[in-house]
């Protein structure tokens, strides 16, 4: 590659520093850009790096994938609810078509038209019995019978059914709700607050989530929680306007002190600690349910475990806080 400023020279080392240069420099360039030889790479150095670093990359990739077997799982999964239904579904067929079967052979002996002479041997035995004995009402009693059991087996088994539909339904609310564009009813603020707008919660990455009002992109967030449904922030303006402050611990569980601040005014509404395994506790101070920034209404307690234990007191001011 020839260099845009200096004709002829060969573009052939790449500048390291994040300083917002051009980047790509030739050794003209270079001795204009100065500084330390150390923030030059050579072209073959990074694709040398490149190379290793992509090594490394796959080797955890595969590393993980005999780590974890869930893709295989799901498939296995998959083949054991298909194939067991199959084979039921099939089995109360058969019975059904059965039972069906006998009901025509009794109907076609007794409606062949046919005069006596003409029935095989075995045929005039069958219908003897339809008339001398019990032979329709024996059948019309064990068809009965199996039709009840077999019934009572299929409610048994929708119940089954329905109790792991139910089971999927309310665990896997998160993983779910990838499938569809999630939509609820927000309010622009807490003094208009019957006044409802329609917001959605899109998937942008598998991890990547944006809250959007009327084509305004609100907030965008990752998310680490894969299982549980994203949060829905009905309030407008809190979703546009805070913005949360915090570390993530080893399994991404917030930990330490988390503080949300107001962008536009850079005011603190909320602020407390997270224990190591993600759960708050000790002295909060939050923004109200019906928040809005102009009255900055805020309420301190405490928390034990992640609930509000005692009584919770309102305060307009952050310093409030420090009164304890
Ligand atoms: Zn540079
Ligand atoms: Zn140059």
């Amino acid at each position: 590659m020839i260099c845009p400023i200096h004709p002829g020279k060969k573009i052939n080392v790449i500048c390291i520093e994040p300083h917002g240069c051009q980047k790509k420099l030739c050794s003209e360039c270079q001795y204009y850009h100065g500084g330390d030889t150390k923030q030059y790479l050579p072209f073959q150095r990074v694709l040398n790096k490149l190379k290793l670093k992509s090594e490394e990359f796959q080797l955890y990739k595969q590393q993980l994938k005999e780590k974890f077997t869930f893709p295989d799982l799901i498939k296995q999964i998959d083949y054991q609810l298909i194939g067991v239904w199959k084979d039921l579904r099939e089995s109360f067929q058969k019975i059904n078509e059965g039972i069906e079967d006998q009901d025509i052979i009794y109907l076609n002996l007794m409606n062949s038209g046919l005069s006596p002479s003409e029935y095989s041997y075995s045929d005039l035995e069958i219908l003897i019995n339809i008339l001398q004995t019990d032979e329709l009402n024996n059948w019309n009693k064990s068809k009965s019978h199996y039709f009840n059991q077999s019934q009572q087996a299929t409610l048994m088994l929708k119940s089954e059914v329905e109790k792991l539909q139910q089971f999927i339904t309310e665990q896997f609310q998160g993983v779910l709700a990838y499938k569809k564009q999630q939509e609820y009813d927000g309010f622009l603020d807490a003094k208009s607050k019957s006044t409802k707008t329609k917001c959605q919660i899109i998937y942008t990455k598998f991890n990547e989530i944006q809250y959007k009002c009327n084509g305004e992109i609100l907030q965008t967030i990752i998310i680490y929680d894969l299982l549980n449904k994203p949060q829905i922030i009905k309030n407008l303006d809190v979703l546009k306007h805070v913005h949360w402050k915090g570390e993530l611990g080893n399994d991404y569980k917030k930990v330490g002190l988390w503080t949300a601040e107001w962008m536009d005014t850079k005011q603190i509404v909320s602020c407390g600690s997270y224990s190591q395994n993600g759960m708050k506790y000790g002295y909060w101070i939050e923004m109200v349910k019906d928040y809005f920034q102009e009255m900055n209404l805020l309420e301190v307690g405490e928390y034990v475990n992640n609930l509000r234990q005692g009584t919770w007191k309102y305060c307009y001011n952050f310093e409030y806080m420090y009164q304890f």
